[in-house]
């Protein structure tokens, strides 16, 4: 890693670096500055990678300040992290820290960057990566480890969907005797769903249906798995969109899974009123997730693209946690959305402009080697907590 970043550091240091483009008698000499290809991994690693910490954190975010209540708020305006006070912070921090672990107490300098490092949710170490020259001004070092956005949505986005809906539709059969047959007559449709057919994306054979990937949530209670999308960790994130559509047709508007009108079990749950009806609030967040992914899929974007992209995130975000809002009160839990992913949609746009389309940056295909190249190796090894190892191996 230090070699690459100094190869990069001497090329910057000579101004950038020319290179001929083009054939022979067309050839062009173009000056290019070099910057260190983003990382991109998962949310976990990559805040790692970032130094900033993960899970009920104050500054949950790696790309932006937004602390953790303001961050589900889908009317928050984020401000990104300043990376170079990030680095001057994280020095000052780094050297209190060594101090600290060597029972020496840190100056009054180090124990003010301390504190700042731990309001900001920021891990006192040194990063090569955030101490890098920025590439040009306002670029913040932190987008060097910008949102997977395929795997996020696939892999996250997609995934809660499936598993909201669901639980919504299980939660209906058990109130309403209408639909106690709900979920068996969805996994009869969508495993007779026609392969051969004249939507966007190929139907696949799921012969169990829905039930068997979300059997996390009927075989353990609803109440205690309300936030988790385990059932649907077995499924190739390439599966998902499909399932998507295939669940989306199924349901339908008919009503015959989902209630379809607005006063459904009014005098049970009132507030469920204002969300219109069970069935146009999944559908409608079904159709715009897909909208998104198949949005996210493009080779390129140009920049009235990328706005309508803004546009189409900001609407996602509206119908996903209408979707979720639903699911808790059907379930009676107050709990809020306590995810960063929704969140992390917001800053797809400037992820997309500074590193172009997600499919030039689309972690989904060494997703699948996680388990073979990290989780086994890191089951059976005695690191399993964050610490100085970890870092070696990151740095
Ligand atoms: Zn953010």
């Amino acid at each position: 890693m230090t070699d690459v970043l100094h190869s990069v550091k001497e090329a910057q240091n000579l101004g950038g670096i020319n290179l001929k483009i083009g054939s022979h008698e067309n050839a062009r000499t173009y000056r290019f500055y070099p910057i260190i290809g983003p990382f991109c991994g998962d949310n976990q690693g990559s805040h790692h990678c970032a130094c900033i910490k993960t899970g009920k954190t104050f500054r949950p975010c790696r790309i932006c300040r937004l602390d953790r209540v303001a961050i589900f708020d889908v009317d928050s305006e984020p401000h990104t992290r300043d990376s170079s006070i990030t680095a001057d912070i994280q020095k000052e921090a780094f050297n209190g820290l060594n101090q600290q672990l060597g029972n020496e107490q840190p100056t009054a300098h180090e124990k003010v960057a301390l504190a700042l490092c731990k309001s900001e949710s920021i891990q006192p170490m040194l990063s090569h990566m955030l101490s890098m020259k920025t590439p040009f001004p306002g670029f913040s070092n932190h987008l060097l480890f910008p949102p997977d956005l395929l795997h996020t949505v696939c892999g996250g986005v997609l995934k809660n969907f499936i598993f909201w809906a669901f639980v919504i539709i299980i939660k209906v059969s058990e109130v309403d005797g209408n639909f106690k047959d709900s979920a068996a007559t969805l996994d009869d449709l969508i495993s007779a769903f026609p392969i051969q057919q004249s939507c966007p994306t190929k139907g696949l054979r799921f012969p169990k249906g829905i039930s068997d990937f979300c059997k996390a949530a009927s075989s353990y209670g609803i109440s205690s798995k309300e936030t988790s999308t385990s059932g649907l960790g077995g499924i190739d994130h390439q599966y998902i969109p499909s399932l998507v559509l295939q669940l989306l047709l199924a349901i339908g508007f008919d009503g015959d899974i989902l209630p379809n009108t607005k006063n459904w079990e009014s005098a049970k749950y009132p507030k469920l009123k204002k969300f219109g009806s069970l069935t146009d609030v999944v559908v409608s967040a079904g159709f715009i997730v897909l909208d998104l992914f198949y949005t996210l899929s493009r080779k390129e974007f140009t920049l009235g693209q990328l706005q309508e992209l803004k546009e189409l995130i900001s609407t996602a975000q509206t119908h996903l946690h209408r979707l979720f809002t639903v699911k808790q009160l059907l379930i009676g839990s107050k709990k809020p959305y306590g995810g960063i992913k929704l969140h992390m949609l917001y800053h797809f746009v400037v992820a997309i402009l500074y590193f172009g389309s997600p499919k030039v940056f689309d972690m989904i295909r060494f997703e699948k080697k996680h388990r073979v190249a990290a989780k086994i190796p890191f089951q059976k090894g005695k690191y399993r907590i964050f610490s100085y190892s970890h870092i070696f191996n990151v740095y």
